[in-house]
């Protein structure tokens, strides 16, 4: 029987809407589908990954560790997990580490941390968690009922409570919300999902000052902003502040799933045995991958590259966007990026991807007004021109198809 795109809705859950095709195979930034069509991918599986399609060194890591070992479970320590624990401690200033297998259970994880240190440390008063509107945290429902979107809550029954949520980057009502009840403030900072929105560097500062008066737990939700996606090694380290606890997931491993928990020692020790747990976290095979992604993604002359691909591409976005009237203005940070819709176009972003798929240039979406691009991390120079030449084509029938 031949699969096509229809089989796909035929036998899964109707969750996602996916493009028209069905991808066979995929290299380096192209992709292939099962007619031999090929497209440019300028979003790297979500932000995930960062080394491209299938890189040599990835297969090569998998195809030797699968042969050592692949999963062993917590109840053994194993060699890749303290591997990869001791890289991303030395890299940051965290000293623990827990691994997960995606970024909302990274979130839960941290959530559960952050609920009970606040308990052991102080008292069952202080559970309150403050969040950001347009902020997303994952699909768990805890996650998911923290971050600031109801339409992906709601329906699923009574909510887990003492949460608020409050406008991103917006000090005044902030200092209003956090007080001594307050337990934990979670951010991204950038936020992707909702906008490609980075924190105001003088209000995230205000954050961590208020956070430490109030002693609440600062968590950094680096999910797409960590592994050099913003061009550090995590977001945190060009803030100029460092969070309680961070968790990340996406670009980890360039593929493979995995999710950590970063946090310090005092507040670690709150999650004894037994208190949280994943079976898969950790796995030697996940940690492996993790450990080859690090090593090459960590090094300064590779963050300056994504620094300096994404500073050169931002500008060619906005001088293209700005030809066609079609973008107000593009922001984010390093290689992660988002074209701003005009106001003229504002809604239209999913009917601006549909015309790249077209002309086989695959990138997302961060809500209806934001078209967000998220190339692999070592895209050539090439790469990304070819991919401003086919939004070019997409631009042109954009502005016809609304003209
Ligand atoms: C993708 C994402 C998540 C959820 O990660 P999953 O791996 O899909 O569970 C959480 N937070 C942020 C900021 C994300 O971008």
């Amino acid at each position: 029987m031949k699969l096509t795109r229809a089989s796909y809705d035929k036998v899964m859950i109707p969750c996602y809407v996916p493009m028209d095709m069905l991808v066979e195979r995929a290299h380096g930034c192209y992709m292939w589908d099962t007619e031999g069509n090929r497209y440019l991918d300028l979003t790297s599986g979500i932000a995930v990954n960062c080394l491209g399609h299938t890189p040599k060194g990835v297969v090569k890591i998998i195809r030797k560790q699968s042969r050592e070992l692949i999963h062993v479970s917590n109840i053994f320590a194993n060699i890749r997990t303290v591997q990869l624990a001791t890289k991303l401690v030395s890299l940051t200033d965290f000293e623990r580490v827990f691994f997960v297998n995606s970024g909302t259970e990274a979130n839960e994880a941290a959530l559960k941390l952050a609920r009970r240190a606040a308990l052991e440390e102080y008292d069952e008063s202080k559970d309150e968690i403050i969040a950001f509107s347009h902020s997303f945290h994952g699909r768990t429902f805890f996650s998911v009922c923290v971050a600031g979107q109801d339409k992906y809550s709601d329906g699923f029954g009574p909510k887990p409570g003492a949460i608020t949520h409050i406008p991103f980057n917006d000090l005044e009502t902030f200092k209003k919300t956090i007080n001594e009840k307050t337990c934990a403030v979670i951010l991204e900072p950038v936020q992707g999902e909702g906008g490609i929105i980075p924190v105001d560097p003088k209000f995230i500062k205000e954050v961590r000052a208020l956070c430490d008066k109030f002693h609440a737990y600062l968590i950094f939700d680096e999910v797409q902003t960590g592994i050099g996606r913003t061009g550090t090694f995590f977001c945190y380290q060009h803030t100029g502040v460092v969070p309680d606890i961070l968790t990340t997931a996406k670009g980890l491993a360039s593929g493979i799933p995995i999710g950590a928990v970063l946090t310090k020692e005092k507040i670690a020790k709150h999650f004894g045995p037994g208190t949280h747990g994943s079976t898969f976290g950790g796995n030697a095979l996940a940690c492996a991958v993790g450990c080859h992604v690090v090593d090459i993604v960590s090094k300064p002359a590779f963050l300056e590259k994504v620094r300096d691909k994404g500073a050169q591409f931002e500008q060619d976005l906005l001088a293209l966007g700005k030809k066609y009237g079609v973008f107000e203005s593009v922001r984010g940070e390093g290689l992660l990026l988002g074209c701003v819709l005009a106001d003229k176009y504002k809604g239209k972003s999913a009917a601006l991807q549909k015309l790249c798929f077209k002309h086989k240039l695959l990138v997302l979406l961060a809500g209806a007004d934001v078209l967000r691009l998220a190339p692999p991390l070592n895209i050539k120079k090439q790469h990304l021109k070819e991919g401003l030449v086919l939004l070019e084509k997409a631009l042109n029938d954009f502005t016809l198809q609304n003209s």
